[in-house]
């Protein structure tokens, strides 16, 4: 298994994929890999006349990615002469706000109303026409809250423009989209084989602070079944017209209207993460079977499961280790403000439990915002 990229994501896709038999061969172009398993090419310039990257594509059957903010013409060339799951096209529509949000229109998926804007003149004509407040961001390499401004005045359009317009290599586009008053955030994933087979994962309750995913409940608690058949419908039509293969996470707004689609992703997802305990296959696993042609695992969940972010600093593990309900992950990086460091994952037989027992959790990490759930 090629895996483009070497995070956390691909240290827990090898966890997964050591049992089925799968080895692995991570190709990095940051620079600073972590996942401390598998072997390793380092290459910062993803040169395609890079012999490394020959040796990498002779080394590995099919490639396939955890991360994707990767160059298109690397992408297209490894698909030309591997096979790239999932494909080339999921990638660059998903990379590209833009494209994200007129594939939704496409589908007849709600998105909040937006407009493309490349100047500080249009940005205020954006503004004039979906009124305050908004949300600007990056159309491309935003991710945890970067990228992103809130306008909530007009004369704010210029501080904004600074912010995230003006870039290093010259001038973002950015996309300016009306303000959603959701009532919360929610994430469905699911898998899908080359032969158009798919599972769905359950829904699942996502708390963001500062931009960054802290907490992640699955199942979702008090969800309607229209609301389920929503986003059910919604992933299934967004994987069958990418031709997607593999994971594909899509991220909502739940509103008094039903669900809004705010982004999604062509791969494992954080939000996913309590399916390693929670789920029957976990969402690592599934990626790798379908990426590797072997059949689709069972998406029910298990239990009741709550996933916890460590950021920035590790806490008390040892506490935290003591704990009958609490199953640790630590991703092998060092400590540093606003880094995801690993995660906890913590099991109850009931709403009220789980909240008791995450509570309990946070309190051995610093920082840890206060823990809210429907
Ligand atoms: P994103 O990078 O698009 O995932 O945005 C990060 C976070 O910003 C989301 O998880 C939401 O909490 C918030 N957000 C993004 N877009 C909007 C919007 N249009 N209206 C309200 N909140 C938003």
């Amino acid at each position: 298994m090629g895996v483009l990229g070497a995070g956390q994501l691909g240290r827990m896709l090898a966890l997964a994929g050591y049992p089925l038999e799968l080895d692995f061969h991570f190709y990095d172009t940051s620079g600073s890999p972590s996942v401390g398993l598998g072997d390793i090419t380092i290459d910062t310039e993803a040169k395609l006349d890079n012999p490394a990257l020959a040796d990498f594509l002779n080394d590995v059957d099919v490639v396939t990615y955890e991360f994707e903010h990767l160059p298109a013409q690397l992408t297209q060339y490894i698909e030309s002469k591997s096979t790239l799951y999932p494909p080339s096209k999921s990638i660059e529509v998903c990379q590209n706000r833009a494209e994200e949000k007129a594939l939704f229109t496409k589908l007849g998926i709600p998105t909040p109303a937006y407009h493309i804007v490349n100047s500080l003149e249009e940005l205020k004509a954006a503004v004039e026409k979906l009124g305050c407040p908004i949300v600007t961001k990056t159309t491309r390499e935003g991710y945890d809250g970067k990228g992103q401004f809130v306008i909530r005045q007009a004369e704010q359009c210029e501080a904004a423009w600074q912010a995230i317009g003006e870039g290093k290599n010259g001038t973002n586009t950015l996309i300016a989209e009306a303000f959603v008053n959701f009532s919360r955030e929610l994430s469905i994933i699911a898998v899908r084989s080359a032969d158009d087979s798919m599972k769905v994962y359950p829904l699942a309750e996502n708390d963001h602070h500062e931009g960054i995913l802290r907490y992640s409940i699955a199942p979702a608690a008090k969800v309607a079944d229209d609301i389920n058949a929503q986003a059910n419908q919604y992933i299934k039509e967004l994987m069958h017209e990418l031709g997607h293969v593999g994971i594909l996470t899509l991220e909502l707004f739940e509103t008094e209207n039903g669900l809004v689609a705010n982004e999604m992703a062509p791969r494992v997802h954080n939000s996913g993460h309590w399916s390693i305990e929670g789920a029957h296959c976990s969402q690592f696993e599934n990626h790798l079977r379908a990426v590797s042609g072997l059949p689709l695992g069972c998406t029910e969940a298990q239990k009741l499961t709550c996933m916890i972010n460590i950021i920035g600093e590790k806490g008390d593990t040892g506490s935290i280790l003591s704990l009958p309900y609490a199953n640790l992950h630590l991703y092998g990086k060092e400590e540093r403000e606003g880094r995801k460091l690993g995660h906890v994952t913590v099991q109850a037989d009931s709403h009220e439990e789980l909240a008791w027992r995450v509570k309990n959790v946070a309190s051995f990490l610093p920082g840890s915002p206060e823990f809210k759930h429907s």
